[in-house]
């Protein structure tokens, strides 16, 4: 019998990737305009950058652990009470001008003050942009009050609190929010599905995991011994990794409950 569902936030009811998307599209615009460069082959570039950059850092394997990934230090602040998150704040907006000065000089512009105000252009322009999935809302109609609602997600409490304020419409709908930067350990290691658990008071056979993510949703969920479902939104070959179920669109998941 399911009492509840846990949900990841970014990918699986937030569309992350397309308002990390449009808000590339929006600074590169910016570069177009003043130095008439290829946006695209901007984004491609400062992408590259950040990775590289992001990776370098001394904090990477901390935010390997918690699950923040370079796209969200080009734009969080990371005001949280913990070392490895004071090291990233004070980190990320010397890692923002860099990733987007080398960006423009892959592309042969040597313009530090210029990467410096897109730099400071993407986080507003991220801001401006929540998107959600269509189904969300309706999906958590459906589910709200026949099941507990836990919101399981990766991250700096700053930024995912961050993300939840400029959306305002997803709390009201959860029982319960577990955020990795606060726990300390984030998915796949099973004890934050324990810790999730333990804020429901219910048992590993009693909850299901929705997430679009093999390696951290659903790895975990399987290390926990908990039910998955894997959102595939964009036909993705599985690996090794394998969920209870699968699907495409978040209401087919309605079916999948009245089975159980
Ligand atoms: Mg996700």
């Amino acid at each position: 019998m399911i009492k509840a569902v846990f949900f990841d936030l970014d990918d699986t009811l937030l569309w992350d990737q397309k308002s990390v998307k449009e808000a590339f599209v929006a600074t590169c615009k910016v570069a177009e305009e003043r130095y008439g460069l290829d946006s695209n082959q901007l984004e491609e570039a400062v992408r590259e950058a950040a990775r590289n950059l992001y990776s370098s850092y001394e904090f990477y394997p901390f935010t390997q652990m918690i699950g923040i990934n370079p796209f969200e230090g080009l734009w969080g602040n990371f005001l949280d009470d913990h070392d490895d998150f004071r090291k990233m704040k004070d980190t990320v907006p010397g890692y923002r001008k860099d990733a987007w000065t080398a960006g423009l000089k892959a592309l042969g512009v040597d313009d530090p003050e210029f990467g410096q105000e897109l730099a400071e252009r993407f986080p507003a322009e991220r801001r401006k942009l929540p998107f959600l999935y269509e189904e969300t809302f309706k999906t958590l109609d459906t589910l709200k009050g026949k099941y507990k609602l836990l919101l399981l997600t990766n991250g700096s409490p700053d930024l995912q609190n961050t993300k939840l304020t400029i959306t305002p419409e997803l709390v009201p709908y959860f029982d319960q929010i577990v955020i990795s930067g606060d726990f300390g350990r984030g998915k796949p290691d099973p004890t934050i599905f324990e810790h999730a658990l333990s804020r429901l008071s219910l048992q590993k056979d009693e909850v299901i995991m929705v997430g679009d993510n093999l390696m951290t949703d659903i790895l975990g969920a399987n290390r926990a011994g908990i039910k998955s479902v894997w959102i595939n939104r964009h036909n993705k070959e599985r690996n090794e990794v394998i969920p209870t179920f699968e699907i495409h669109h978040l209401e087919e998941l309605f079916t999948i409950l009245e089975k159980l």
